[in-house]
């Protein structure tokens, strides 16, 4: 999978936060989550299971009657998630996430600015200091997702926030991990 470059923002990488990277691949720059906690402080990186060569984020989540691990692209904009099953539900199902390791639930509210999503429901992701966060819709195919960063302008945060890399899919899934 090409990784499609965006555009960052100046003004943010004065302003980069604890846990996010700003790395040069193929002779472009791009944001890469490094480190995001469960509330309780337990590390939600997985160095086993790496999405274009970076460790992912990893969560426990239910849908419906099943349950299992997402690997979330720790490239920021990149919606890839891996499953180690096959989810029945279909992209429009909401998902709860825990933590891997205390279960801890992972879900907050906040309201999903897509287009036609409307999901209620997100997935927070801590960053280190606490204070600072990425939000995922918790909604299984929708590409919402935003960063909650204290001393950053609120429209830098809106171009971050805005950055697609591939589009939405869930069509990547890996079996008995
Ligand atoms: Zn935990
Ligand atoms: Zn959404």
């Amino acid at each position: 999978m090409k990784l499609v470059h965006n555009e960052i923002p100046k003004e943010f990488l004065d302003v980069l936060p604890e846990g996010i990277k700003y790395i040069a691949r193929q002779g472009k720059n791009f944001l890469v989550v490094e480190k995001v906690c469960c509330p309780k402080g337990h590390s939600l990186m997985v160095d086993t299971v790496r999405i274009h060569g970076e460790p992912a984020v990893k969560i426990r989540v239910k849908t419906g009657k099943q349950e299992g691990s997402f690997f979330i692209d720790a490239f920021w904009g990149s919606h890839k998630k891996l499953f180690d099953f096959l989810p029945e539900a279909d992209a429009a199902a909401a998902v709860e996430a825990f933590c891997p390791e205390c279960g801890t639930s992972l879900m907050v509210e906040d309201q999903c600015g897509e287009e036609s999503c409307g999901e209620s429901k997100h997935i927070q992701l801590i960053l280190p200091g606490t204070k600072n966060r990425v939000l995922v819709c918790g909604r299984l195919g929708c590409p919402g997702h935003r960063l909650d960063i204290q001393k950053v302008p609120g429209g830098v945060i809106q171009k971050i926030s805005g950055i697609n890399f591939f589009g939405s899919q869930i069509d990547d899934y890996f079996g008995g991990i």
